[in-house]
C-alpha cells in the first residue's frame, strides 16, 4: 500500500515504488494473514514464511537463536557502566570528547584536533577498537574487561589531553 496515494497493487516480490507518479513514499505491506502464526512444521527461519516476502524456502537454512534475557540485561548494564565511566574518564582528563551508545553498544568520540590520533593510541593501549571509535560488548565480557578498557582509556586520555 502506498501512503501517498493510498493505492494498492500486487507485489511480485520486486516492487520498490508506487506505479503512480507523485512524491517519494515508503510502500507498506498489507498482510493476508494479520495474525503472527509460525509454521510449527519447520524449525528454521522459514517457520515465519507467512510473514516473509517469500517465493520459495532455501534448503538447509539456519534456525533462529534465542538469547536469554538475563545475559542481555547483563551486557546492557555493562554497556551503561562503560559509557558513564568512560565519559567521566574523558571529562576528568579535560577532553571535550563524547561517549554515545545504547545497550551493549558504545562509541568513543575523542574531541579536539587530534581525535583520530587518540583512537590510534587507544588501539596501541591494548584495546582493539573500530577506527571510528565504536564497539560492542559481548556476553563473554565481564566487569574486569570493562575495568581494563577504562584503564586503557585513562592512559590514552592522559596522553591526548
Ligand atoms: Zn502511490
Amino acid at each position: 500500500m502506498c501512503p501517498a496515494c493510498n493505492g494498492t497493487g500486487a507485489d511480485g516480490g520486486l516492487r520498490l515504488a508506487c506505479a503512480d507518479a507523485h512524491e517519494p513514499a515508503l510502500l507498506g505491506a498489507v498482510y493476508r494473514e494479520p495474525r503472527f502464526l509460525p509454521d510449527p512444521s519447520r524449525d528454521d527461519l522459514f517457520r515465519y514464511h507467512r510473514w516473509l516476502p517469500l517465493r520459495e524456502p532455501l534448503a538447509g537454512s539456519g534456525t533462529t537463536a534465542v538469547y536469554r534475557s538475563d545475559a542481555l540485561a547483563r551486557i546492557n548494564h555493562l554497556g551503561e557502566r562503560l559509557r558513564v565511566d568512560a565519559a567521566r574518564v574523558l571529562r576528568e582528563a579535560g577532553l571535550s570528547s563524547r561517549v554515545t551508545g545504547l545497550g551493549s553498544l558504545f562509541g568513543i568520540h575523542p574531541g579536539g584536533p587530534d581525535g583520530a590520533g587518540c583512537r590510534r593510541d587507544f588501539t596501541c593501549a591494548g584495546v582493539l577498537i573500530d577506527p571510528r571509535g565504536v564497539g560492542s560488548l559481548s556476553t563473554a565480557l565481564t566487569d574486569g574487561d570493562v575495568a581494563l578498557f577504562l584503564a586503557a582509556l585513562r592512559r590514552v586520555a592522559a596522553r591526548c589531553a
